[in-house]
């Protein structure tokens, strides 16, 4: 008999409606396998293979010997409001007030604690897809309904006026906009966002949580435009979400921010209050550091995605059924490989879905990729390029050749 006793763990119902994240699962896959001893060339990671620039993690020492260790304000430091005060005003011309900021660990808990806070049963939240993991599982982790909205290659994978308009009813409390779009790096032009903010206009009770995280990473010359910026009128409906995670290679410094309506700004507060109290005061000065110093390093990593991005594509673009979509922002490529479904491995196993086509690809090549279904749009794989361009041509070319071996 064994000594350990029986778990009588026993889970709120809320967890039942959840699962873990699949990129987080897609990451612990690679380890063990990696742990086993294969060789795998990892096309799944979500940051920046790039470390956090040297100005910036002397801040956050120089935070710890001035004894920047204790709590601070639930909102985060004045500092590090007023830095990203500023960095909003530089990137969208947008001027907050001090209370219309929050900071928190990490975009993904100000998210989580937006929905908290105002996600009630019954609500539906708006999210197109295909869309980053976690939206779906962190509304019906609070009660509300997830309505997936599809979108098509025609539109580039873009919401546009008429399905916004279509979807909305009178349970609608959010739309989820992510430009630049994980998994999809597509950018909403000031024309479109202007769209949607005429159908906005029509219907005073949605709000529009814009998740700018990448926004920087664009490749079009100018950061990804903010519909807050393009419609001032609906400013006070929009929380725009985002955080020194990308742009500034500080993933697992875990620092956020929201900017919106000072109402839900200190509902998020309170919620905090009561959650974490504050992120880490040594992560705060770091990101006031990142974000109010020179902006060096967007400027020197941009273009380098941007080459590994066209190296990607060209490679892909040559592969007999997947097509790559050309994005315009982020680290990622949306690679859609209806091609592939219908064809048989060399052990004679037919490609029924992505999962399939990942699976593969994983087994026969060693090329670790995710399927399209974790973000609610198939068949296609996601590839990241926010690893070196040596792992990515060389994934590629390993990608032609388990492709070239179905039949
Ligand atoms: N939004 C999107 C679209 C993301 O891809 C991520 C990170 N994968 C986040 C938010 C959250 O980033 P963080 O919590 O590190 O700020």
């Amino acid at each position: 008999m064994s000594d350990t006793p029986a778990s009588s763990f026993r889970p709120a119902a809320r967890l039942g409606r959840i699962k873990p994240s699949p990129s987080t699962a897609a990451a612990a896959r690679v380890r063990e396998l990696k742990a086993a001893g294969r060789r795998i060339l990892d096309l799944t990671v979500g940051e920046p293979d790039f470390d956090t620039p040297e100005r910036i993690k002397e801040a956050a020492i120089a935070a710890i010997r001035a004894g920047e260790t204790k709590y601070t304000p639930v909102n985060g430091t004045p500092r590090l409001r007023q830095a990203i005060r500023g960095s909003l005003q530089r990137t969208h011309g947008i001027e907050y007030s001090d209370a219309e900021i929050t900071v928190g660990g990490g975009g993904k808990q100000v998210i989580f604690l937006a929905l908290m806070a105002t996600v009630d049963v019954g609500d539906d939240v708006l999210i197109p897809a295909p869309y980053w993991v976690s939206y779906p599982d962190m509304v019906r982790a609070n009660e509300g309904t997830p309505v997936i909205v599809p979108t098509t290659a025609e539109s580039g994978y873009k919401l546009t006026p008429e399905q916004l308009e279509a979807a909305i009813t009178d349970r609608t409390t959010w739309l989820i906009l992510n430009s630049p779009g994980n998994p999809s790096g597509a950018i909403y032009t000031a024309e479109e966002l202007s769209a949607l903010a005429d159908v906005l206009r029509r219907h005073p009770g949605v709000s529009v949580l814009s998740d700018e995280i990448y926004s920087e990473i664009s490749f079009t010359g100018s950061p990804a435009p903010s519909l807050a910026a393009v419609a001032p009128d609906l400013r006070h409906r929009v929380l725009v979400v985002s955080g020194v995670s990308k742009s500034y290679a500080m993933t697992g410094w875990r620092l956020g921010y929201a900017a919106g309506d000072s109402a839900l700004i200190g509902a998020i507060n309170t919620l905090q209050s009561q959650t974490s109290s504050c992120p880490s005061s040594i992560s705060q000065a770091a990101a006031a550091a990142a974000l109010q110093g020179p902006q060096d390093f967007i400027a020197e990593s941009v273009p380098v995605y941007r080459a590994r991005r066209d190296a990607a594509v060209a490679g892909l673009a040559a592969i007999d059924g997947v097509t790559p979509l050309v994005p315009d922002g982020a680290f990622y490529l949306y690679v859609d490989c209806a091609g592939l479904i219908g064809r048989s491995t060399p052990d004679d196993r037919i490609l029924e879905n992505d999962q399939d086509v990942t699976l593969y690809l994983l087994d026969h090549v060693g090329v670790a990729v995710i399927q399209g279904s974790a973000y609610g749009q198939s068949p296609f794989f996601r590839i990241s390029f926010a690893t070196d361009i040596d792992t990515i041509t060389e994934a590629i070319d390993a990608i032609a050749e388990a492709v070239g071996a179905l039949r």
